[in-house]
This record gives C-alpha cells, structure tokens and sequence, in this order.
C-alpha cells in the first residue's frame, strides 16, 4: 500500500491509484483528465471546495486549512 504524495489518501485498491496504475504515486482524485497529476494549485482549489462543501466553512479558511494540509505531503516539497 501506499500514500498519494499529493493528497495523503491511502491507495489500497488498485481502483484508488491515477488510472488505476500501481506504480504510480497519487490517486485518482490528484490525476487530471489525462491521468497526468494536478498541480499545486489546481489541487489546492479541489481540496479548498471539498472543505468547504463538506465543513461548510469559509472559504478563506477552508484555503489556509488546505495548505496546511498540502505543506505536508511530499508532492509539493519542492514548493517550500
Ligand atoms: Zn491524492
């Protein structure tokens, strides 16, 4: 098993990986359209509307909240 680099998900199906491909390190939620992975800041605003939609928070904090979130993961290390 591991973890998306881009999000921190689980990946423990082969359903869960980008295009359902194993050796690949993000999920299919971090892939874009063409199985490539989003960047930081199309991942940033996909993970600022979930929080909002499933926190019913604002949307400035929802945004704080998820880059404290993306600071972690080691896709966006190079950003820091
Ligand atoms: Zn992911």
């Amino acid at each position: 098993m591991k973890i998306c680099i881009a999000c921190g998900m689980p990946m423990n199906k082969k359903e869960d990986y980008a295009m359902g491909d194993e050796s690949k390190n993000y999920c299919k939620y971090c892939m874009r359209e063409d199985g490539t992975m989003q960047s930081y800041e199309e991942k940033l605003k996909g993970m600022t509307e979930f929080i909002v939609r499933t926190q019913g928070i604002d949307r400035n904090v929802a945004n704080k909240t998820a880059r404290k979130m993306m600071d972690k993961l080691p896709a966006w290390e190079d950003l820091k």
